[in-house]
């Protein structure tokens, strides 16, 4: 007789519907500027307004520029046996 485990946990999500509306005509475009120089982003670099500010970007994410700034408390190790 084979042990029966099951273990289903079923987790309640919360589903949210999100409507987005998108109008063509008219109104107002929400246009973020170029984080890296502030123009205007071009379509096929947004939110960057040229593939030189995208780089620019992801080499201050690799710089570490924008790293978070976190607090690691020293994990010390010690076992008495
Ligand atoms: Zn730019």
């Amino acid at each position: 007789m084979p042990a029966r485990n099951d273990e289903k946990e079923i987790a309640t999500g919360i589903m949210t519907d999100r409507v987005i509306n998108l109008s063509d005509s008219g109104g107002r475009r929400r246009t973020r500027k170029c984080p890296i120089c502030g123009r205007s982003p071009e379509p096929a670099h947004v939110p960057f307004c040229s593939r030189r500010c995208a780089d620019e970007d992801l080499r201050r994410w690799l710089s570490g520029e924008y790293r978070i700034p976190s607090e690691e408390a020293p994990d010390s190790d010690s076992g008495a046996g």
